[in-house]
């Protein structure tokens, strides 16, 4: 007896049904006719006799082939279950967050690094050009142990605005020259600067060209988009004039750049503009990642952003693919689904990075730094400790859709990754509450990514 499975997920338009696996991406394009008897068949357990006289043998044998129809007696939840472990132990440290600062001096409107509550008054740090070195050989001897064989291993430098501390990013990038050539990090391991760009002048722009840096400078549109919520701390600078000229002098230097644009509800409600200006204006160099914003109790949207954003990242996708420009967050979704490799996690919280913090802590995620919360041993102190072996990841390292059973029957599970498990935990006080900032964008993704399939077989 046979039945269809728990994984198998239907997609309608005009007369014709897409029926897609949820966990593994195999699809099928139905007449509209089948598709439909087929649907109608969601709770029925029949012999495949019955079956093929519904849908005809060789729509049986090939929705059998794909594990969309199944035996009864399967368990699907199994299905599940395997891939969730196999996916888990391909978990391996990759990257490093340097915190060289918890202070920035800009005010971004929506900015989430203050949304955890700090007991007292914050007073940023910085970290002491000790403290870089030993973080760096700290991550090459974690590296040791917990990274993989192979595989792309990052440090970022982080902050706050990791600018603030000057000669601490220097010491940053000599430091982590020097390992690579002396083969304690791998040669290709990339050092990468997340910089708001008002502070980086051309000494800056040519250490890092001449150290290879790649920089992810952050710009969410024109002058009047992007100044309406990046603001300076003190002041009336114009933030938009001073990122133009890091841009200007980067590329000068032939940096590698990519922007990092926060979809603002003033970038999304202006999204054409937004995407004429990066395109025609001021021309997108290495690629970009479009941010959709963190909770934050001072900036109040409503379902709606979410759905605008969802569409307007396959907008920037659709035209960025006509141009050949690299866009790192539907991109992700798209080399998922097309290479039939389920994400486990949209971050590195699950076990793929560490944090350390200004005053050498290590921690799991930089969303917590100001109050140090997931934060353990300082490591200047105790060279030795292990996160992983502290017990620190346990509550983090399950924290994906394919363990959170509210997400099984969701047809973008594999596609999804789960958003940000701070951004939720800041907002409901549980992380494994669904982040339903990031549903639409999956589901919407998902149900763009499947009807462009049909349409590129078709034409
Ligand atoms: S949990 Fe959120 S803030 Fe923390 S690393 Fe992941 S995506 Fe970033
Ligand atoms: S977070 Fe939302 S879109 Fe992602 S798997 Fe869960 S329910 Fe689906």
């Amino acid at each position: 007896m046979y039945r269809l499975s728990r994984w198998c997920k239907f997609f309608e338009k005009g007369n014709v049904v897409a029926v897609f696996h949820s966990l593994t991406f195999d699809l099928l394009f139905l007449d509209g006719d089948v598709g439909g008897k087929l649907k109608d068949l969601s709770n029925s357990v029949l012999s495949e006799l019955s079956f093929c006289e519904i849908i005809g043998d060789d729509i049986f044998d090939l929705l059998k082939d794909n594990s969309l129809i199944v035996s009864d007696v399967e368990n699907d939840l199994d299905k599940l279950f395997s891939l969730r472990n196999e996916m888990k132990k391909e978990v391996k440290l990759n990257m490093l967050y340097l915190l060289l600062t918890d202070g920035c001096n800009l005010k971004c409107r929506y900015c989430f690094e203050d949304t955890p509550e700090t007991s007292g008054v914050f007073i940023p740090k910085k970290m002491s050009l000790d403290c870089v070195k030993q973080s760096i050989d700290y991550f090459a001897r974690l590296l040791k142990k917990h990274g993989s064989a192979g595989g792309q291993k990052i440090i970022h430098l982080y902050g706050g605005e990791p600018m603030l501390n000057p000669e601490a990013v220097k010491i940053a990038i000599s430091h982590s020259q020097k390992l690579k050539s002396k083969g304690q990090l791998p040669k290709d391991c990339e050092v990468a600067i997340v910089t708001n760009g008002t502070l980086v002048d051309d000494e800056f722009a040519k250490l890092f060209a001449e150290n290879g840096v790649t920089v992810g400078l952050s710009l969410d549109g024109p002058r009047r988009i992007n100044n309406a919520y990046r603001i300076p701390q003190n002041g009336t600078t114009d933030v938009f004039a001073k990122v133009e000229g890091c841009y200007n002098l980067l590329k000068k230097h032939g940096v590698k750049i990519g922007f990092s644009s926060t979809l603002s509800p003033e970038v999304v409600d202006n999204f054409e503009e937004v995407l004429n200006f990066f395109v025609n204006e001021i021309g997108i160099q290495d690629g970009i990642c479009f941010n959709i914003l963190h909770y934050n109790p001072r900036i109040n949207v409503g379902e709606r952003y979410f759905q605008e954003t969802a569409k307007s990242l396959i907008r920037a996708f659709k035209l960025f693919r006509e141009k050949s420009i690299y866009e790192e967050r539907m991109m992700r979704k798209a080399k998922a689904f097309a290479f039939k490799k389920p994400i486990f996690c949209d971050c590195g919280v699950n076990g793929g990075q560490i944090v350390i913090a200004p005053d050498g802590k290590v921690g799991v995620c930089q969303d917590f730094v100001k109050p140090r919360k997931y934060f353990g041993d300082e490591l200047t102190q105790n060279p030795d400790y292990d996160p992983f072996e502290s017990g620190l990841y346990d509550g983090w390292k399950n924290r994906s859709p394919f363990f959170m059973e509210q997400c099984y029957d969701c047809e973008a599970i594999a596609l999804c990754g789960g958003g940000c498990p701070a951004s939720i935990e800041l907002r409901t006080g549980s992380r494994w509450d669904i982040d339903d900032r990031v549903c639409p964008h999956s589901k919407q993704s998902l149900e763009w990514l499947i009807w462009d399939t049909y349409d590129n077989i078709n034409t």
